[in-house]
């Protein structure tokens, strides 16, 4: 039996090879039990995988140096794991770069980075982009909202928005709205308790609470 076994556990290891995991799921036996059977039967063990993967200082210095990889890409250019990557630049006495310095690669030039920025803060103006990039991804389409509300205020928002002309009820902007609280009770969904604020004027309404909270009833007045 034990003879059989032997001959079994080599060749599907060596043969066939197979990881000890795998035969432990074949063998319906615990992966430990598999490692004590190899040595007991005296059969070697294969080097780490990892290990088997080879990179060169001259090859992981071109490839994060001179092409300005990433750690990730070159995870995925050499099939190993990311931390062995790192554990070699240290190795190699390879100096790496900070997460910013990755970044600032990107950009071409500062022409480049301004007219990038200028086309985001276009794009982020936008009421229906918002709206988009709200659902995309998982919101509910009003933008930057908070999600920790009760069911009645999603059913009173969209009125609230349409009675307020879709404007910051204070500033009269008509990009980044949200829905204000005045009595800063998020239970309190009535409508008079309501107002339709951008996000800046809502941000400045939860510092002076006291001022804004009577401020914003009389605003509500003359709605
Ligand atoms: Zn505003």
């Amino acid at each position: 039996m034990s003879k059989e076994l032997d001959k079994r556990l080599s060749d599907l290891y060596w043969k066939k090879g197979l990881s000890s995991i795998r035969i432990a799921h074949m063998l319906k036996v615990s992966k430990p039990t598999i490692l004590n059977w190899m040595k007991k039967f005296n059969i070697p063990r294969r080097k780490c995988a990892r290990r088997a993967i080879v990179i060169t200082k001259i090859d992981l210095k071109y490839l994060y140096i001179n092409k300005q990889l990433s750690t990730h890409q070159i995870t995925k250019l050499k099939g190993c794991s990311q931390s062995y990557i790192r554990k070699l630049l240290k190795n190699y006495n390879i100096n790496t770069r900070k997460i910013y310095e990755g970044q600032a690669i990107r950009f071409e030039s500062e022409e480049t980075k301004v007219k990038m920025i200028k086309a985001s803060l276009k794009r982020w103006s936008d009421l229906d982009y918002q709206k988009k990039m709200s659902l995309i991804r998982g919101g509910t389409g009003i933008p930057y909202e908070n999600t920790k509300y009760p069911l009645a205020f999603y059913k009173i928002r969209d009125y609230i928005l349409k009675r307020d002309n879709y404007t910051c009820q204070n500033c009269g902007t008509k990009i980044q709205l949200s829905i204000h609280h005045i009595d800063y009770n998020k239970n309190h969904n009535k409508e008079n308790n309501l107002i339709t604020l951008c996000y800046a004027c809502n941000t400045r309404a939860n510092f002076d609470k006291k001022y804004y909270k009577s401020y914003y009833k009389e605003v509500l007045l003359n709605v």
